[in-house]
């Protein structure tokens, strides 16, 4: 296979979306597994996405969290075609896209520990003024232990994710996209608590709140309907974590969790009081 600056070996793809592919890739010089993305060859020669592909790993690089990916290194490589990539930390599992898909909805208290990581991550994130954009279960990494890791940072600035034109990564994104940013807004950092309140919502239920026929017609429900009950659908889920869900994804961003500190605080306590009322954790007679 290739090696990139003579030093990382590519093994196989293990992933990839509308402006990278990811390889599982050999480090020989620290004898370890990585991930490398690297820029797709058709972006290859347009400086937009060589600049945002840079910026990418430049505002990754610098947050150090349990929950984001650690990037390793950066490079290009002049072959006959320039090579754009990124060595960062391989997560041995999957995304939680794909955890969803495999085993559906997850209980409670493993969707609030999930939860409870992922808004850690965009706390540090948040605290260093980046904002994360696309936050969606195919941007999130359980590894082997259940520890989540949130990757795919700083993207899409200048795209705008209503366009029916998109690329269908951006199209994606779509069931995950703040009201404002519906409007055709800049994202700012309670626009990532909004898609942090529909990863919950999907992780609970194990569906998206809205679908539609096109980008646009779902754009208009994150703009216009009600998000749906995850008692709709678990009728058996405490009120105060519902209540999370209701404050991550409210449509005014005034009504909205003011921060993820807040989220972190109602996650904290959000099992307590219910889980005592369940017979299964009342005491033996
Ligand atoms: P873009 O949105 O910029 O086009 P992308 O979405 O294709 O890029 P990523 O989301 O970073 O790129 O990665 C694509 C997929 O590759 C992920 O959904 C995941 O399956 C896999 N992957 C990415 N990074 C890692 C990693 N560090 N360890 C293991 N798998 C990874
Ligand atoms: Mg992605
Ligand atoms: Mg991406």
């Amino acid at each position: 296979g290739q090696v990139l600056n003579d030093r990382y070996k590519i093994l196989n793809a293990i992933g990839g979306g509308g402006m990278a592919n990811v390889y599982l890739g050999h480090d020989t010089i620290l004898d370890r597994k990585v991930a490398i993305k690297a820029l797709r060859m058709e972006y290859a020669h347009d400086e937009e996405f060589i600049e945002r592909f840079r910026r990418e790993a430049q505002s990754t690089i610098s947050l150090s969290h349990p929950n984001i990916v650690s990037i390793y290194d950066v490079g290009e490589e002049d072959d006959n075609d320039n090579i754009y990539y990124i060595v960062m930390e391989y997560v041995r599992g999957m995304t939680l896209k794909q955890y969803i898909q495999q085993y559906g909805p997850l209980p409670a208290e493993e969707a609030v520990d999930v939860m409870k990581q992922i808004t850690s991550a965009i706390s540090h994130a948040h605290h260093n003024e980046i904002i994360h954009r696309d936050i969606k279960p195919q941007n999130i990494l359980i590894d082997n232990k259940g520890n989540a890791k949130v990757t795919d940072f700083g993207i899409a600035m200048a795209l705008s994710h209503t366009s029916v034109t998109q690329t269908n990564s951006v199209l994606g994104s779509v069931h995950y996209l703040s009201p404002e940013q519906a409007r055709g807004g800049t994202a700012i950092k309670k626009s990532d608590i909004y898609s942090l309140g529909i990863v919950f919502f999907e992780m609970l239920t194990g569906r998206l709140p809205f679908s539609g026929e096109s980008a646009v017609s779902i754009a208009l429900k994150h703009l216009q309907s009600k998000t749906p009950s995850v008692r709709r659908w678990i009728p058996d889920i405490p009120q105060s974590v519902e209540n999370v869900v209701l404050k991550a994804t409210a449509k005014n961003p005034f009504h909205r969790y003011e921060n993820t500190a807040q989220i972190e605080e109602d996650l904290a306590t959000v099992l307590l009081p219910s889980r005592m009322n369940e017979e299964k954790f009342s005491p033996p007679e």
